[in-house]
């Protein structure tokens, strides 16, 4: 539905920011075009809704070629986000939900109805709208700057790096929620990212840049499998050495030692050696050290006044990771699932270590993203 035919913009009669690219993308598709700095990727961008001009090329929305059509109408008629802008302030949320809506003049009961529509999408309870942006918690206004992009109805959604500027846990969060809702609205996103793991993340195809030329264009799997060319082999490979430090690659580097009992201790033992060592939570293992389950500080006290034993009210069922896992992924799983304290287990299941929630807010987090911790809270 969008056909784009060598397409080139030259600046200044011989810097080509664009240099002859092609490609189809189909109505509900998610495109991420990703490069480094100055590769093209946001001049490319712009000329989809003629924010900038075509030195020469075309392109082709349904059919119809864009520079045949009224600038102001095309623009209109496509959705443009920029990082992640806050919310105005001074404004209610609806009133920032249909800022769009509101330039192109739609009945007030039109744009009423659709900022309803869009704050359900999002979980948030109606009454929320006549709220100022004060009023929410961070995570919530981000949730609302996303459904912004969405109110104006349009079928194609152009994002330049809009979550660029956030910390990786909330820019996570509002990944999936694009995704969601992108999925869930069968829209067309073009999104420009100068990082592979969103581009893998959300793309269905993934358009490589470089010096204005598109060296790949593809779904994620096959970029990974097949990299065109050289370029494109050291592009995936520099974006992942990112994410690679030396120092905490694995779950491993970053657990503590777990307090736990074997399954054979009375649960008087159980209390005294939780009390010396001040833990709520302690893991049972066998005789081998394997893990078996776990007690809260809870089920003992439970336990205890009915008369039963540690093995009748522990659970089995236990969310673990391995000591070789990627800590970046296992940090990912613990914060969505909002678990507190994870086992570390080895191939045998031999419990070797524990990750607290806590412990990967101060520890991990910095030594990964070499960034300061904020509140997760919303994550
Ligand atoms: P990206 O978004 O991938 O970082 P851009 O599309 O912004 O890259 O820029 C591509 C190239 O075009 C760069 O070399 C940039 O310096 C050049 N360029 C961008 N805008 C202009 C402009 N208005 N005038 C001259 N050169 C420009
Ligand atoms: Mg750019």
């Amino acid at each position: 539905m969008l056909s784009i035919k060598n397409l080139t913009k030259i600046y200044g009669g011989k810097n080509k920011a664009v240099d002859n690219i092609s490609l189809d993308i189909k109505q509900g598709e998610f495109i991420a075009f990703i490069g480094t700095s100055g590769s093209g990727k946001t001049t490319a961008l712009r000329m989809i809704n003629r924010m900038i001009e075509a030195t020469s090329g075309s392109i082709e929305i349904d059919g119809k070629n864009i520079m045949q059509m009224n600038p102001v109408e095309l623009r209109r008629s496509i959705g443009y986000v920029i990082q992640q802008i806050g919310l105005l302030p001074h404004l209610t949320i609806k009133e920032n939900i249909v800022l769009v809506p509101k330039l192109l003049k739609w009945s007030e009961e039109r744009k009423d109805k659709k900022a309803r529509e869009l704050i359900n999408l999002v979980d948030l309870p109606e009454s929320y709208l006549d709220r100022y942006p004060s009023e929410l918690s961070g995570g919530q206004q981000q949730r609302i700057g996303v459904i912004r992009a969405l109110a104006a109805e349009q079928d194609i959604i152009l994002m330049d790096e809009p979550f660029g500027a956030l910390d990786p846990i909330t820019r996570d969060t509002l990944q999936d929620l694009v995704k969601v809702l992108q999925k869930k609205l069968g829209k067309t996103f073009i999104f420009v990212t100068h990082d592979m793991d969103e581009a893998i993340k959300l793309a269905d195809r993934i358009a490589i840049m470089s010096n204005g030329q598109l060296v790949q264009f593809d779904t994620p799997d096959e970029i990974l499998r097949n990299p065109a060319n050289q370029f494109v082999r050291d592009f995936i490979g520099e974006n992942r050495l990112i994410q690679d430090r030396p120092n905490m690659r694995t779950v491993e580097d970053a657990m503590i030692k777990p307090i736990s009992v074997t399954a054979d201790k009375s649960l008087n033992d159980v209390i005294a050696i939780m009390r010396e060592r001040r833990v709520d939570t302690i893991f049972v293992t066998r005789n081998d050290g394997s893990l078996l389950g776990y007690l809260d500080i809870e089920d003992i006290n439970e336990g205890y006044r009915k008369g039963k034993d540690l093995i009748d009210i522990m659970h089995r069922d236990v969310f673990k990771i391995k000591n070789h896992d990627k800590l970046q992924d296992s940090v990912r799983t613990i914060l969505k699932r909002n678990l507190r304290n994870i086992p570390v287990v080895d191939e045998n299941n031999i419990l070797l270590g524990l990750i607290t929630r806590s412990n990967l807010v101060d520890i991990v987090y910095d030594s990964i993203w070499g960034e300061t911790p904020v509140g997760v809270d919303e994550a």
